[in-house]
């Protein structure tokens, strides 16, 4: 009897008919265990199949929908097992040519008569019309006569149709079964559907307004739910407390300021007038940072740690990497050594980690440069005042909860290049103010960008040597140090080889496993102009800045991410000739490809930023999913960013009126906050 009761929606879809252990693996790829995961399994997008041309009125040139019936399927073989399949569709009026390339799954299962819908491109070939590889989709007796319809991702053999089938047998059924957790009161007062409308309309939305209602209420579901459990820990972590006053423009800060070879930007000056009021008060501060790659973020950070400093206090530097934050210990020495500032790294081997510990405990280090593990592995400070994280934002309210947790209030001075929009900011972070950096250092120029072919790439280095030979440097930077055998990706070791026993070249080596003291040497003889070129790693993706350079040869550019080859090029043209930025790949993936694409077109680190949020999605840009922060399916960070500001509205009235949300009519979306919040944090933080 007991395999009789229908599955519920935490049941395993393998519980649904027709779901079997295959069907159920390549689901599960997909995020899909349980019932109740089909539901949240958010088409890609909708295809409206309302408006069908008939074949007759077709016209070389256009987009069309088109349906008809197969009358013929020629199969053309090629080397390998490649083949075109050449298919004649016929409706009432007339005759249209398809093709079809790497057809060989589609030339079996088509038969002769079959109903096919398909939707692309006519042209034109001699007298007759052809569409080229467009989407297609097989109708059958039972097509539904709807119009939109949820186009699905896929995983492993789902087919569209068989997904499409199953979700028309399981909206229906589940959707009104699934807890609506938005207050009926709220719901009321913004006039939005039910949750059950709005998952029935997402997958199958009548038109496109439907789809729309749906969207905003699900969206709204997602950004409510995070925005309150982002209060509650703000409150948690900073909630009434207060940290110490710190003394911005004191007498170290006036002493470096002189010490400058430049003046501020103006963009500089601004940004800072506006940390510098921050950290005077005792408030903690909790500060956003953006500015492109170059604008000159670092000297704003050394301000802010000489503010603590002049207070007596000691500030903390937080680098994403070990590598970046011994460059960054090496810069700041450079800058503070002379003033008497001393600088501690906390990095490296267990030995000079632990005596640099003893240092900052004993109070003796002014500023401690290392990774996010300077204030999360048990690492006492004497007198932590003030928190600096550098290009990265998987800093947020988590890690300032576990500060909290042991009684420390530091201010907080977030830096980034990617122009997080403020409503996203404020669902994430909960209560960062933004501050801007507009504009680059006065000489800066665009670099010229562009991308070639890996069978090019003796080219490449042609051009290379007669930079070198007008005198001018450059930067070669490769993928990996040592050669893998599982790829056949360049490396900087074979690629130095390669290059220095040729004539004519003076070609120095750097990369992340090198000795501290053969870094400094080798980037020490490429500054004094000693080596003409640099093969590298990422290493120099930050920090380098050597004017003569002009040339930055990136191998195997597809293998990087969008910020490191936008920070890459930033580091040659800092001189009076222009720099070029040569990007060698032959990239596979569709990612890749729109990546490379942004560089060439775009130079504007903002948009490139954007581009790459539309890219890759907000959880890999800010490190949300590492960060825990779960159910940010549906919204998109940039085009959402009104709902994301109407969920603060919601938010801040419920929670004005009900804190903690005790009262029953708030009580389901008490429950999905913490559910929300369960598994993204410490269990010091929520009781
Ligand atoms: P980012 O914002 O990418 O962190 P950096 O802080 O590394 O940029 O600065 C980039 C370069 O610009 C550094 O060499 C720095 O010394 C220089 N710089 C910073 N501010 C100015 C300025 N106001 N005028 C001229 N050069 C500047
Ligand atoms: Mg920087």
């Amino acid at each position: 009897m007991r395999e009789s009761r229908p599955p519920a929606l935490g049941d395993p879809v393998t519980r649904l008919s027709g779901v079997g252990p295959r069907r159920a693996a390549d689901l599960s790829r997909l995020g899909v265990t349980t019932v109740a995961d089909l539901l949240t399994l958010w088409p890609r997008r909708h295809r409206d199949r309302s408006r069908i041309t008939p074949i007759p009125q077709l016209q070389a040139g256009g987009v069309y929908n088109v349906v008809g019936t197969v009358r013929e399927v020629r199969v053309q073989p090629h080397l390998g097992h490649d083949v075109t399949a050449h298919v004649y569709l016929r409706d009432g009026g007339g005759e249209l040519d398809v093709l079809f390339f790497h057809a060989r799954y589609l030339a079996r299962s088509l038969p002769v008569g079959s109903r096919l819908w398909l939707s692309g491109r006519v042209d034109r070939r001699g007298p007759r019309l052809v569409m080229v590889h467009p989407e297609w989709e097989q109708l059958d007796e039972s097509s539904p006569s709807r119009g939109v319809l949820p186009v699905y991702p896929l995983a492993g053999e789902l087919s569209q149709r068989w997904l499409r089938s199953l979700m028309e047998r399981v909206v229906p059924t589940y959707a009104p079964q699934v807890v609506d957790a938005m207050p009926a009161h709220v719901r009321q007062a913004w006039d939005l559907p039910s949750r059950a409308w709005a998952l029935q309309h997402l997958h199958f939305p009548d038109d496109a307004d439907d789809a729309e209602r749906a969207r905003t209420r699900l969206v709204l579901d997602e950004a409510l739910v995070l925005t309150v459990g982002v209060q509650w820990l703000r409150q948690r972590a900073v909630g009434g407390a207060t940290g110490r006053p710190l003394a911005p423009n004191g007498p170290l800060a006036q002493r470096f300021r002189e010490g400058l070879p430049f003046a501020l930007t103006a963009g500089q000056a601004s940004a800072w007038a506006e940390v510098a009021a921050d950290l005077g008060r005792s408030a903690p501060m909790a500060r956003l940072l953006q500015g492109d790659v170059g604008v000159g973020k670092t000297i704003l950070a050394i301000l802010a740690c000489l503010a603590a400093v002049d207070a007596g206090q000691q500030a903390a530097f937080m680098a994403p990497t070990e590598l970046l934050a011994s460059q960054h210990a090496a810069v700041l020495d450079e800058w503070l050594g002379p003033l008497g500032v001393s600088v501690g790294l906390v990095a490296g081997s267990d030995g000079s980690r632990r005596t640099t510990r003893g240092q900052l405990e004993a109070g003796h280090i002014d500023v401690a440069v290392g990774t996010q593990a300077l204030v999360q592995e048990g690492v006492q400070f004497d007198r932590l005042a003030l928190v600096v994280v550098d290009e990265q934002h998987r800093f947020g309210v988590r890690q300032r909860s576990e500060l909290a947790s042991k009684g420390t209030y530091p201010h907080l001075l977030v830096m980034t290049a990617t122009p997080i929009p403020r409503s996203l900011a404020l669902t994430v972070y909960g209560d960062l103010e933004l501050s801007r950096i507009a504009g680059h250092p006065p000489g800066r120029r665009p670099v010229a960008t562009r991308r070639v072919s890996r069978r090019e790439r003796r080219h490449v280095y042609q051009e290379v040597l007669d930079a070198v030979r007008r005198g001018e440097q450059a930067f070669v930077v490769c993928p990996f140090v040592d050669p893998s055998e599982s790829s056949d990706a360049k490396s900087a070791v074979q690629v130095y080889e390669g290059m220095r026993t040729l004539p004519g070249w003076r070609v120095g080596l750097l990369h992340g496993r090198l000795p501290a003291a053969a870094k400094t040497e080798v980037m020490a003889a490429f500054r004094a102009r000693t080596l003409d070129v640099l093969v590298a790693t990422t290493i120099v993706e930050v920090g380098v800045d050597v004017p003569n350079a002009t040339v930055m040869v990136v191998e195997d550019a597809d293998r990087f991410g969008l910020a490191e080859l936008h920070q890459l090029r930033g580091r040659v043209g800092r001189g009076t000739e222009p720099g070029r930025c040569i990007l060698v790949a032959d990239p596979t993936g569709e990612d890749a490809e729109a990546r490379l694409t942004a560089l060439v077109e775009c130079q504007d680190g903002f948009e490139l930023a954007e581009r790459d949020l539309a890219i890759r999605g907000p959880g890999e840009v800010l490190g949300l999913r590492q960060h825990g922060v779960a159910g940010f399916g549906l919204t998109h960070p940039t085009q959402d960013v009104h709902r994301l500001q109407e969920a603060q509205r919601m938010a801040r009235r419920l929670l004005d009126q009900d804190p903690d949300l005790r009262r029953p009519e708030n009580a389901a979306l008490r429950s999905a906050v913490l559910v929300a919040l369960g598994e993204a944090l410490p269990s010091t933080v929520l009781h």
